[in-house]
């Protein structure tokens, strides 16, 4: 989609004898606009953050795409992990 829409950016650059560095810079800008973001979301929807709980520290494990076990097993690790941050 957003592939088909960067091209369609180039080809009406192209109408109006634009130079081909500066359409296919206008398509790849558009193409990181719109696919990025869309990566990031499909990114973030098989991941799982631990974070530990003590007040002020900032440690945490990211996991992509654990299964229960593993994630249980992270989480324990988060909540006890020796020097808080
Ligand atoms: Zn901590």
């Amino acid at each position: 989609m957003s592939a088909a829409f960067a091209v369609w950016t180039g080809w009406s650059l192209h109408a109006y004898n634009v130079p081909v560095s500066l359409m296919l810079t206008a398509a790849l800008g558009v193409f990181n606009a719109v696919f990025g973001p869309a990566a990031d979301l499909a990114a973030k929807a098989g991941t799982v953050t631990h974070r530990c709980r003590e007040s002020g520290c900032t440690f945490r494990v990211q996991l992509t795409g654990p299964d229960s076990g593993e994630s249980r097993r992270w989480q324990e690790i988060a909540a006890q992990h020796p020097h808080h941050l």
